[in-house]
């Protein structure tokens, strides 16, 4: 086996040397959708599959960059004909969230890609083709498009968010014009995937949290992707003197959004395993001396279940009108994003049980309770995720996020053995 450990530490860092301009500065890594530094990163991957022996890498419509290893010779079926070979489809997302970590994302890309190039090191074929991509969006920082790039594989690929604007007003489609991607419909409507043709779809990712790392544990079966809802929230109060407005004559647009914090956080902390966070707050145009007349921020809530998100939300969006209207400000509420929860497939599961059995390790299982590209490719095909301890105890959306070279490598050696899974199965079954 390669020192595979070693190559993904360093193809990484190969990839982090991209950073835009502001953070790059700070030494920091920000990666967000098309810009100059997204899409150095994607030529520097596509590199890294030539390099490992891919037989073909591309760059698609959204962006995605995706390599493909084919698989050995099919037979002929009785009448002659050669059998096609279904396709095992892999892959994670290499943009990241503003002053990111190296791993979240690229890690998922990065590990297939070392199988790869042990599988070529070997003179190996599988019985079915290996299609690893590299999804160009994952994060929603750039456009409020999450997943759009797992999206355009699975048909989910909203025609409206190539007029949607960045802060600076450049649209979407303007940002792929200037990547020398179509921009057009037609050409992303193309990438969605024929699922009778795959096997299904695995994903590895860092754990982004600390329960492996405080269990000891280097690897984690993952049984389910906790469903999520996210929403951009408006308050709009009464802008007034903060010096001669009493107390009890404020229609303060802050406060109600301070309150409706507060109770989305204890509303979550009734649940097992529901969480709820407000991640931004802004008062525009504000001043010091002015009682804040309209506030913005956002909700994010998440759960185990479909049904618990469901009841999570509709008790938040129902005491948030409460608090509004005995603060007599108004409240709009916009979702901008809704993920059902993508149980593993049991049969993926499984393998991902045996692989992980099969480096010598024993089963740990968790839920995921972030979002990843498998939701959504649980959507039109099986799917099942391998997460890998995070140092640092998980910390992750961070530049403290870490992994070992150790524990990359012997996530390299479960991929193996899943792909050495299938193998056998596909050849006993023929
Ligand atoms: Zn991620």
């Amino acid at each position: 086996m390669l020192n595979s450990g070693k190559s993904i530490m360093d193809w990484s860092e190969r990839l982090a040397q991209f950073s835009e301009p502001q953070w790059a500065a700070k030494n920091q890594l920000t990666c967000t959708y098309l810009t100059p530094a997204h899409i150095q990163t994607a030529a520097e991957l596509r590199v890294l599959m030539h390099e490992a022996g891919f037989d073909e890498v591309s760059t698609d419509a959204v962006g995605n960059v995706v390599g493909i290893y084919r698989g050995a010779q099919p037979d002929t079926d009785t009448q002659g004909s050669p059998v096609q070979l279904k396709t095992l489809l892999t892959g994670s997302h290499y943009d990241t969230v503003r002053t990111g970590g190296k791993y979240d994302g690229r890690l998922g890309v990065l590990i297939p890609v070392a199988c790869v190039a042990e599988l070529v090191r070997q003179k190996r074929r599988l019985p079915f083709n290996f299609e690893v991509v590299g999804f160009s969006e994952e994060e929603g920082q750039r456009f409020r498009a999450t997943f759009l790039a797992s999206g355009a594989l699975t048909g989910d690929f909203d025609p409206d968010w190539l007029e949607q604007q960045d802060t600076d007003g450049v649209t979407m489609r303007q940002a792929m014009h200037a990547a020398g991607l179509p921009g057009d419909m037609v050409a992303i409507n193309q990438l969605k995937r024929d699922p009778s043709r795959y096997l299904g779809f695995v994903e590895a990712h860092i754990e982004q949290g600390p329960v492996l790392c405080e269990g000891g544990q280097p690897l984690g079966v993952v049984t389910s992707i906790n469903a999520g809802v996210r929403a951009t929230c408006k308050i709009t109060g009464m802008a007034a003197h903060a010096g001669t407005t009493p107390m009890l004559m404020r229609q303060d647009a802050l406060l109600a959004a301070a309150e409706i914090s507060l109770m989305a956080e204890s509303r979550a902390r009734q649940d097992e395993g529901s969480v709820a966070t407000v991640g931004q707050m802004q008062v525009p145009g504000g001043s010091i001396n002015v009682i804040p007349g309209e506030c913005l921020f956002t909700l994010d809530m998440r759960a185990p279940f479909d049904a618990q998100r469901d009841a999570l939300v509709n008790d938040i969006l129902a005491q948030a009108q409460v608090i509004a209207e005995r603060r007599q400000v108004n409240f709009e509420f916009t979702e901008v994003m809704r993920a059902s929860a993508a149980p593993s497939d049991p049969l993926l599961q499984q393998r991902w049980e045996r692989a992980v059995q099969a480096v010598g390790q024993s089963v740990f299982k968790l839920n995921s309770g972030a979002g990843h590209d498998a939701m959504k490719l649980h959507t039109i095909m099986p799917q099942a995720m391998l997460f890998v301890r995070g140092g640092n105890r998980g910390i992750s959306h961070n530049p403290l996020e870490i992994i070992s070279a150790e524990d990359a490598a012997l996530a390299t050696q479960a991929f193996m053995a899943l792909l050495d899974g299938f193998q056998i199965d596909l050849t006993n079954t023929k």
